[in-house]
């Protein structure tokens, strides 16, 4: 089965998918973070005057750290400058199409919460379950500048940006699925939204099997 958590950036989609994965006994899927190491290996290609092509670059995931190639970039993915070029590599169509098809192969089996912008619409639009997460611009950037100690005014700024580029992109721009639920997170405690989406996927398994 497969739980499929989209929204703009930080509506909580990773902390969410990740509590909602733990409480289901599922494995989750942060395809924001291969987005980000595509962006992370442009980066270190520009600074050693080299070109690595999509099919060179490893992408793996260890638990909760991230492997490009053989490095541990789990730290070194989550930095403005890599978020910012994150929402330009995810534009190019050809980087797209790449990661969508590894995104498929890894959720074929086994069951799921994958969180991105289009893994409702585009990766998997067969997901039994369909989530669109959403909060205000202004709890949005308030929870980022928890995380990341820039300011919430910087922080609003840059979601704008990206938030921007997601949705007007022509390859899968950002948008919710017809049949997504939408889940506003603003001003609701994580427990309460956690355990929403995932009374929604014990009954929409429950459904499953009674059909
Ligand atoms: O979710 P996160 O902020 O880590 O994602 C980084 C960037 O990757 C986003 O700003 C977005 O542009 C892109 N992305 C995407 N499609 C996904 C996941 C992420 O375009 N499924």
């Amino acid at each position: 089965m497969l739980v499929a958590i989209d929204g703009p950036v930080g509506a909580g989609k990773s902390t969410v998918a990740r509590a909602v994965a733990a409480r289901l006994g599922f494995t989750y899927l942060d395809t924001g973070a291969m987005y980000r190491c595509v962006a992370l290996a442009a980066i270190q290609d520009e600074a050693a005057d080299r070109k690595r092509t999509l099919d060179e670059l490893r992408i793996d995931f260890e638990g909760d750290r991230v492997l490009l190639g053989s490095s541990d970039s789990t730290d070194a993915i989550r930095t403005p400058e890599v978020s910012q070029r994150a929402s330009v590599v995810a534009t190019d169509p050809a980087v797209r199409e790449h990661l969508v098809e590894r995104q498929r192969g890894l959720t074929q089996r086994g069951d799921w919460v994958a969180e991105g912008r289009d893994i409702g619409t585009v990766v998997r639009p067969d997901a039994e379950l369909k989530i669109y997460l959403t909060a205000s611009d202004e709890e949005r950037a308030g929870r980022r500048a928890a995380q990341t100690g820039r300011s919430v005014e910087e922080e609003l700024a840059d979601l704008r940006e990206r938030d921007e580029r997601d949705r007007t992109r022509e390859a899968s721009p950002l948008r919710r699925a017809d049949d997504a639920v939408e889940v506003d997170t603003t001003g609701v405690p994580f427990a309460e939204v956690v355990e929403r989406i995932a009374r929604l996927a014990e009954e929409t398994r429950a459904k499953a099997v009674d059909a």
